[in-house]
């Protein structure tokens, strides 16, 4: 297909991702329109951007990037107990990157975006550097959208998944040891959430919830902060993947390096607190759907965040999220 001018890019590229959702006008409007019939509710808005050699490696597959940028916004909307719906997309495509790998790109976004409307976004060009934007719409599944604040004193602490993966996967990546760790390389270019259906148990089962994205001690503190208590953590329970385990292991097993890998960021699972009282129900749903759950901790009195290690407090100095900082 030859399509280059940013109009033809428009139609024959973007315009079928659309999916023929009304509020998209086709592509060939200045705007999506949105009626507030559907969505009584509210929307869940939420915006991220991928940088080249920020966020992905410049010879990272063009389809694991686009896989990548669907799954670190609808990891934001599931985290709060909401359906995705809609996404905007905002790209700057670089001169050296040919139109058969914006083709490409289109095509993973499109499968990774399962039904979620492209209804709209801005196409621009850049000398040699791949940003891309993608803001996500979600429903609440129930009255609100579950949030960071709102757990309570006693609520158990669960996490999806498993953490870490994204570090070593990166880390792996930089140090040439792919093969041995391509688990993790693949969580690293396209992180694995947990299923969609994680957000049914969050709107019904979470007092509060958060998505780990900048690393889970970091991401505890804040919900424990927005929820005006403490969050204690017990490090031997967050749950990592066997390639984890031996990197560790490799690394002579020391916490401190798991603490690193806890603060690092990228695995875009959940966190959220439930009470205890229900623990038992919840863990049944979760088990029915097959999603992977462990509880880590517990939401306490003392505000902050404490870390244990086989019941032993332990004190980490180290920074306890990934931050962009500006000089
Ligand atoms: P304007 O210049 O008035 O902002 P454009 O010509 O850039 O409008 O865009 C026309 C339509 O195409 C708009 O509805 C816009 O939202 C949509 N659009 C542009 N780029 C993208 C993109 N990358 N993804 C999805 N929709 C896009
Ligand atoms: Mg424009």
């Amino acid at each position: 297909m030859q399509v280059q001018h940013e109009f033809d890019i428009i139609a024959k590229l973007f315009s079928p991702l659309a999916l023929g959702d009304k509020s998209a006008l086709g592509l060939k409007d200045d705007v999506a329109f949105v009626l507030p019939n559907n969505f009584s509710k509210g929307l869940a808005i939420t915006s991220d951007t991928l940088v080249e050699n920020t966020h992905f490696l410049s010879d990272d597959p063009i389809d694991t990037i686009a896989r990548k940028l669907v799954l670190v916004n609808k990891s934001d909307i599931l985290a709060k107990g909401c359906k995705p719906v809609f996404a905007l997309l905002n790209l700057t495509w670089p001169q050296n990157r040919s139109i058969e790998q914006l083709e490409l790109f289109t095509k993973a976004l499109g499968e990774e975006l399962k039904g979620i409307a492209l209804i709209g976004g801005d196409t621009t060009k850049s000398k040699d550097t791949l940003v891309l934007s993608l803001t996500m719409f979600g429903e609440p599944i129930r009255e609100n959208p579950i949030l960071r604040s709102g757990a309570k004193i006693g609520d158990l602490l669960f996490v999806t998944g498993n953490i870490g993966s994204a570090a070593v996967g990166l880390a792996a990546l930089k140090n040439n040891k792919q093969d041995e760790f391509n688990n993790c390389v693949m969580h690293y270019r396209t992180p694995s959430l947990p299923p969609d259906e994680i957000a049914e148990l969050i709107a019904e089962f979470a007092h509060a919830s958060i998505d780990v994205s900048d690393g889970l001690l970091g991401d505890a503190q804040k919900l424990a902060a927005e929820s005006g208590l403490g969050v204690s953590i017990d490090i031997e329970k967050v749950p990592v993947s066997p390639e984890t385990e031996m990197y560790l292991a490799k690394l002579g097993d020391k916490l401190k390096e798991r603490l690193r890998l806890f603060s690092f960021g990228d695995d875009y699972q959940a966190l959220f607190c439930v009470e205890p009282m229900r623990a038992k129900e919840f863990l049944e749903a979760a088990d029915n759907l097959e999603i992977c759950i462990t509880q880590i901790g517990e939401c306490t009195q003392t505000k902050g965040l404490e870390l244990k290690y086989n019941g032993t407090a332990v004190i980490y100095d180290g920074a306890l999220s990934y931050s962009h900082n500006f000089e």
